[in-house]
């Protein structure tokens, strides 16, 4: 035996604690007796025995629930039990409570010394398998997070390299990453931003509004703007586990390309309006001029109505021009409701000549707008009227006017063909035209672009749903005015 090992006595008999307190002793064990309950539980706790033997009933308590007790505090005290005799009953308790050994009259001290022993020699396989099991765990999580270390820094120098900028944010929006692409878009360099609250760490306007309404679930892209001049295009994705991320790439170029386009689209138009209402004037005058044959007065009449067209287009495209340079700062109060009568108004002939069920549905309390009452009644005439040109006859557009807190809702909803759902994000693009519109709908693709910059203008928002019942919703979100 190497060293001292103690074994703790727990026995009433003293006839038998006597004997195995020698035996124990000339063998070269330590014995600490106990001589009740509470001397035991202090000696188990302060002297760490490396062994309890305990009798079948110590200090007028039974043995077993000693036992139970004392393994479910120190779950690798090797315990032995002895018994007054030796029964069947009593080795098999002794085996299912997860004692070490059990010992009965007639007693030898080879008999303790033995049984002792062959617990201690158990115990200690055990406790270096407990030990071997414990390093290779330690070990291994520890490789795990060698890996994870090494992963998080190449991860890193990726997410560092990266031209575009990305902020990786935890789920309360605190900055948990952000790359140098960041640093310079917000002019950051020299500040620790590390942990803090986006919030706080950039202050930018847009950066907030895309932060608050991606968490409502309703936007994932927005336009940054600095007042340089740069346009960035921020995205927001959650990200499982972790919160969210947001890249942002350098969109300035694009602006500025599609800045020129719309100069010269606007130079254009401007330039073609003289020329057409020349035009159309000297069509008017050759119908004066004398009497005309029969094809000569259809060829005329398909000449007025192509310059009608080409004319309506022109205007649609200074309108824009003009919606976007940002002009149009008319604001009035007007009522919604009274746009709409006289959208109705205007569209009845051709409601009534397609037998479509126009339904309207308007809340009592609907609150008026402070805008401009002729690009609301344009919005109004837009969606109404692509409502009931793309419904084929007989089907239904369903109109609805309500508030939500504080914004005017408009829903028109149609039985149409619907807009396929990856393109719900181009249909307010100049020209873009849906790839399933029908071929008889004539268009020029402005009508929704117009729709957009108003909405816009008016600091609302607009998006197409599709329609659970077939067809598609466009819903517009106005501020309202107190
Ligand atoms: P257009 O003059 O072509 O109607 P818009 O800008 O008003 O131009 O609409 C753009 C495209 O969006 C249309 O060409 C059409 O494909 C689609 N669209 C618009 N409104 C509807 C609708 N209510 N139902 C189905 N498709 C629509």
């Amino acid at each position: 035996m190497a060293k001292q090992e103690l074994i703790l006595l727990a026995i009433d008999n003293s006839a038998i604690l006597d004997l195995m307190d020698r035996a124990l002793r000339a063998a070269g064990y330590a014995v600490v007796i106990s001589r009740d309950q509470s001397s035991m539980q202090r000696s188990v706790q302060d002297a760490i025995p490396s062994l309890l033997l305990v009798g079948e009933t110590f200090g007028g308590k039974d043995g077993f629930s000693i036992s139970t007790g004392m393994l479910e505090r120190f779950p690798t005290l090797p315990i032995i039990l002895f018994a007054n005799q030796d029964t069947t009953d009593f080795a098999k308790s002794a085996l299912k409570l997860g004692l070490s050994g059990y010992l009965y009259p007639p007693l030898k001290m080879s008999d303790i010394v033995d049984e002792v022993q062959r617990c201690l020699v158990r115990a200690r396989g055990l406790g270096d398998w407990l030990r071997r099991e414990v390093k290779r765990t330690t070990a291994s999580l520890e490789e795990k997070n060698k890996i994870s270390e090494s992963e998080r820094s190449r991860l890193e120098t990726i997410i560092a390299n990266i031209q575009d900028g990305v902020i990786v944010l935890d789920v309360e929006q605190n900055i948990l990453m952000i790359n140098q692409a960041v640093i310079e878009i917000f002019n950051l360099s020299g500040r620790s931003v590390l942990g803090m609250p986006l919030k706080k760490a950039i202050q930018n306007a847009d950066l907030h509004a895309l932060m608050v309404r991606s968490s409502e679930g309703a936007l994932k892209y927005h336009e940054v703007n600095f007042d340089d001049g740069r346009v960035f295009n921020a995205q927001y994705t959650p990200i499982p586990k972790v919160g969210s991320a947001v890249t942002m790439q350098d969109i300035s170029y694009l602006k500025e390309l599609d800045r020129l386009k719309n100069e010269f689209i606007h130079t254009i138009s401007h330039d073609l309006r003289s020329p057409l209402t020349a035009i159309l004037g000297y069509t008017e005058l050759i119908e004066r001029t004398g009497n005309l044959n029969e094809n000569q007065q259809v060829f005329l009449q398909r000449l007025q109505g192509s310059v009608q067209h080409v004319t309506g287009l022109v205007n649609d495209l200074l309108d824009l021009g003009r919606l976007e340079s940002g002009f149009d700062m008319r604001r009035e109060v007007v009522s919604i409701e009274n746009v709409l009568k006289y959208t109705l108004d205007m569209f009845d002939a051709q409601i009534k000549s397609k037998k479509i069920n126009v339904d309207v549905k308007i809340e009592l309390d609907l609150k008026p707008l402070r805008a401009n009452p002729i690009r609301i009644r344009q919005m109004m005439d837009n969606l109404v009227g692509n409502a009931i040109k793309y419904t084929p006859s007989e089907g239904r557009v369903g109109i609805g006017l309500f508030m939500q807190n504080d914004q005017l809702v408009l829903r028109v909803e149609d039985t149409g063909p619907g807009i396929p759902p990856d393109e719900h994000s181009r249909i307010f693009e100049k020209f873009y035209r849906a790839s399933n519109k029908p071929a008889s709908v004539e268009g020029s693709g402005l009508g929704l672009a117009i729709v957009k910059s108003i909405v816009d203008s008016h600091q609302g928002r607009v998006w197409v749903e599709a329609n659970p019942g077939g067809g598609s919703v466009f819903v517009v979100l106005l501020p309202a005015h107190e």
